[in-house]
């Protein structure tokens, strides 16, 4: 079997969050180019609160979990970025209702959604230099292959948010702050664009880590 489960969602948000912390002064330094310089400090408030509430939560499924993150995120992240992500993970929340765990096509139908609740609240469409531009183009990696297992679909999905990412440097940016500087946009790439490959760098992380287990154990984990 090739599930997605609470343990592995545990480990997406710890890993996220050393991510964006390791990453907070190259995502403060994108902000400050075409925005106000506090993205890095915002979503490492915001994982470092998922971190701390995770301790305590009253966890039993992935969608518990993913409904404390979406709340801590939708609380401490602040700025553009905070409602945004806080919806993408309520959304997770709301597909996942029930499971305890999930299959390849349920992760990657609660990501499509997290990116339809993105887009429902943020009005962006690819090539308007946001998170979008990052999420999408993964997602679309994550749906050519259908036959992969997690780990490797996850890990086509992290490569494709990395490229995307480096992609919005010469898009002009018309959602957001930085559409603020119309031409003076182009030539930085998108703070949250960034970020939002760091999450998915941690998800193919965490999948592949878990596969790499099960190959040296020989069997035993959600993931086999
Ligand atoms: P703020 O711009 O309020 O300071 P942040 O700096 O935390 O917020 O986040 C900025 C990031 O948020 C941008 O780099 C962009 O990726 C993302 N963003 C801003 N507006 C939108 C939007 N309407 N839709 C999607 N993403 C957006
Ligand atoms: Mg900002």
């Amino acid at each position: 079997m090739d599930r997605f489960c609470v343990a592995d969602a545990r480990s997406w948000m710890g890993q996220t969050a050393r991510l964006i912390a390791e990453h907070e002064a190259d995502l403060t330094a994108l902000d400050t180019a075409i925005g106000d310089g506090d993205h890095g400090a915002n979503m490492d408030r915001g994982f470092g609160a998922v971190e701390k509430n995770l301790k305590t939560a009253p966890v039993v499924d992935v969608a518990s979990l993913f409904k404390s993150v979406g709340m801590t995120l939708l609380s401490t992240v602040g700025g553009a970025a905070g409602p945004l992500y806080g919806g993408f993970f309520l959304a997770l929340a709301r597909v996942s209702a029930g499971k305890q765990s999930l299959t390849k096509p349920e992760l990657q139908q609660a990501l499509q959604e997290g990116l339809t609740d993105i887009q429902r609240r943020g009005k962006a469409q690819r090539g308007d230099k946001t998170m979008v531009d990052t999420l999408a183009p993964a997602l679309v990696a994550l749906a050519a292959m259908p036959d992969a297992d997690i780990a490797t679909a996850t890990k086509a999905a992290a490569e494709a948010a990395a490229e995307a990412a480096k992609a919005t440097v010469p898009m002009l940016a018309r959602k957001g702050r930085a559409s603020y500087l119309g031409e003076r946009s182009i030539g930085h790439q998108d703070p949250g664009a960034t970020s939002c490959a760091l999450l998915l760098q941690a998800l193919a992380s965490v999948c592949n880590s878990l596969a790499q287990e099960v190959g040296a154990a020989g069997a035993g984990s959600s993931l086999a």
